[in-house]
């Protein structure tokens, strides 16, 4: 089979493709043929050789979706011709956390895709059937395959933390990043309010059709006082916060009484400091949130599907132009997702 198979780290010319044994699916596996794979800013940094897990040669790709071709004789959830989308990484199944349902907790993962284990930047992949997820009848891979490292973690922070109602307000930080734009849809598609903080003036117009009803611009992480003019004094329900550090005080700021903030991303991992005190009078909550788990993930499709809810794909590109799609997504006017097509 095709695949593009990092042999050494390096810039995007170490993306080549090469012929290699197609996989053979064990006991617990199933064979997938990839209809497609997101090239995720991730990737961009286990290439650089920065991420010491990855030890090459190693095939990248975690937004990956794909059909079920074989799978090994102790799998029963899935047959061939079925439509999945994965996880990102592998829980072990096993542990207290994973048994009671929180395997992002688990510390015995047996690998994440793209990283200890080889992911979909090729034809086919071999993965565990418990990290497959059906994809609803009708969906489009090139939209299922960002469910899970796009979708889920603000669908996690606006749903299971936030529990956003209709008119609620939501702030979301690092607005034009894919999270920041998946937060938009998802809190417009529930019929809250959006407050979109980017620093990039060039994307206000993006973020406005995408359905961010404000859109402001701040580069020094102040805008809690916009935002609280914007809700007339009163401030916001929930942060979905994906930039972390920089913008967490202006995060704080922007709350209302009785506010949440769910920290998705943190680019820098500066300290804070909080005013304990502030957080008891205004009973704020400040939550971290992890990748979906299966059953988010299965919601996260469903969701999506029901609210054609569809991520912005910039390019699609064929596995041959993998270093392409990686200096297409280094550029940071890119808006939306890169997309390989085998
Ligand atoms: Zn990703
Ligand atoms: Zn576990």
């Amino acid at each position: 089979m095709k695949a593009v198979v990092v042999e050494e780290f390096g810039g995007p010319e170490v993306l080549q493709v090469h012929e290699v044994e197609r996989p053979i699916p064990g006991p617990d596996e199933a064979l997938i043929r990839i209809k497609c794979c997101g090239v995720c800013h991730l990737d961009l940094i286990l290439r650089s050789g920065m991420r010491s897990r990855v030890k090459p040669p190693r095939i990248l790709g975690h937004e990956l979706a794909a059909v079920v071709v074989e799978v090994g004789k102790n799998v029963r959830d899935f047959l061939p011709g079925d439509r999945v989308t994965s996880f990102n990484f592998q829980a072990c199944g096993q542990c207290a956390d994973c048994l009671r349902g929180r395997p992002s907790l688990c510390r015995q993962t047996l690998g994440d895709i793209g990283q200890t284990r080889d992911g979909g930047y090729a034809e086919y992949a071999v993965l565990l059937a418990s990290n497959l997820v059906r994809m609803p009848d009708g969906m489009a891979f090139e939209h299922a395959c960002f469910a899970a490292c796009v979708y889920g973690p603000p669908y996690k922070a606006i749903r299971s933390v936030g529990k956003i109602q209709p008119g609620q307000t939501v702030v979301i930080t690092g607005a034009s990043g894919g999270l920041g734009m998946a937060a938009i849809q998802i809190t417009n598609k529930l019929g809250a309010r959006s407050i979109a903080i980017t620093s990039n003036a060039r994307k206000v117009d993006h973020l406005k059709a995408l359905g961010a009803h404000e859109v402001v611009i701040s580069a020094d992480g102040a805008f809690g006082d916009e935002v609280r003019q914007l809700t007339n004094g009163r401030g916001a329900d929930l942060v979905v916060e994906l930039i972390g550090s920089p913008t967490f005080y202006g995060s704080l700021r922007s709350l209302a009484p009785g506010g949440r903030i769910a920290v998705v991303g943190e680019l820098y991992g500066t300290p804070v400091e909080i005013n304990l005190g502030l957080l008891i009078i205004k009973e704020f909550e400040l939550h971290g949130v992890q990748s979906a788990n299966r059953e988010e993930l299965q919601e996260v499709l469903q969701f999506m599907h029901k609210n054609s809810i569809e991520p912005t794909i910039w390019k699609t590109l064929a596995l041959e132009q993998a270093a392409e799609a990686h200096r297409e997504l280094a550029n940071r006017e890119v808006v939306g997702r890169v997309l390989l097509v085998p």
